[in-house]
């Protein structure tokens, strides 16, 4: 079996609300997932129930794990606002999180410092986490979160609170990771998802509203188009006017639909070549994820 984890029916209610409303997935082993979403979408308390801190309302989470009984060795879980004890060195943090999701005492440290180095940490372990910038306490949160080699390994917003530089850092980190662990992680920072992503979920207002690869996503919202970039925004205006084409215009550049004719970019030219309009370009143009992701949590 291909898959590591699967939910069905996953509800939470909070009184008459329902902050994870019938959600079903299935997270197949060494693959990334992206939860995505705007904020109060259920992010947080569809992680909470997989890392096991919260008992869902209804439904069913099904994990297929080798050590049977002992979830804490399988889950590695990034809380999006991490707390440290911040008296501690980063090695001592580290080590007691080994210790406490079940990696034997006598190998805790070692395998404390190796994560330290991995997450690039190692010279800063002997430091209190108390001194810690917010870039290194995401590496640590990260840190405690491996260090016991989870086979699934669930993220809060792992990046959001960082920096460019940080982000890329972690979003480094997480693409070592993704070879040998099955990751699930909330963002709305759809770039990074761009990356390391199998799969896509969006969730609005607790529901699943949808689903797939990063491709099948982009095929069905991405609305190709031919950008055609004109000298001056008068011309633009001009060739709107006796466009052929369904078209828009932002300034000197207009967007014309491909649409299911499936409108060819040589067709295009010919048109263009013909009139007396001056164009420095004209490219395909896909929607971003960006504009992806407002399309289909805006929706419904
Ligand atoms: P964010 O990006 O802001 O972290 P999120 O997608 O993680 O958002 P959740 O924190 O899962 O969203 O919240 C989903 C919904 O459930 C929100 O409407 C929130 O107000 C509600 N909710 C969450 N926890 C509780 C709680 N303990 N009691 C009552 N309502 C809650």
């Amino acid at each position: 079996m291909n898959t590591l984890l699967h939910m069905q029916g996953l509800t939470k209610e909070y009184g008459k609300e329902k902050a994870v409303d019938n959600v079903t997935f299935s997270l197949n082993k060494n693959t990334s997932t992206a939860l995505i979403g705007p904020n109060g979408a259920g992010k947080t308390t569809t992680l909470s129930m997989l890392a096991g801190l919260l008992k869902q309302t209804t439904g069913s989470i099904e994990l297929d794990v080798g050590i049977k009984g002992d979830i804490r060795r399988e889950i590695g879980f990034l809380p999006q606002y991490p707390q440290f004890y911040s008296w501690l060195t980063a090695l001592e943090f580290t080590e007691m999180a080994a210790k406490l999701s079940g990696v034997d005492a006598k190998i805790a440290k070692v395998e404390a410092e190796k994560t330290l180095e991995f997450v690039g940490l190692g010279e800063a372990k002997k430091k209190k986490t108390g001194t810690f910038s917010g870039g290194m306490k995401q590496r640590l949160g990260l840190a405690q979160a491996i260090v016991h080699k989870p086979a699934l390994l669930l993220l809060d917003e792992p990046v959001s609170a960082l920096d460019p530089i940080g982000r890329r850092e972690i979003m480094n980190l997480l693409k070592e990771l993704q070879a040998k662990t099955t990751i699930l992680y909330s963002t709305h920072i759809l770039n990074d998802a761009e990356e390391m992503t199998d799969q896509l979920l969006f969730l609005r207002k607790g529901k699943l509203v949808e689903q797939g690869s990063m491709e099948e996503v982009r095929e069905k919202y991405a609305n190709p188009q031919y950008k055609v970039y004109f000298t001056n925004s008068e011309e633009a205006s001009q060739f709107i006017e006796t466009s052929p084409y369904p078209a828009r215009q932002e300034g000197p550049i207009v967007f014309i639909e491909i649409g299911e004719g499936k409108l060819q970019m040589n067709e295009v030219l010919r048109v263009l070549g013909n009139s007396n309009f001056s164009l420095s370009k004209v490219e395909r143009a896909t929607a971003s994820l960006e504009e992806i992701f407002l399309q289909v949590v805006n929706e419904g």
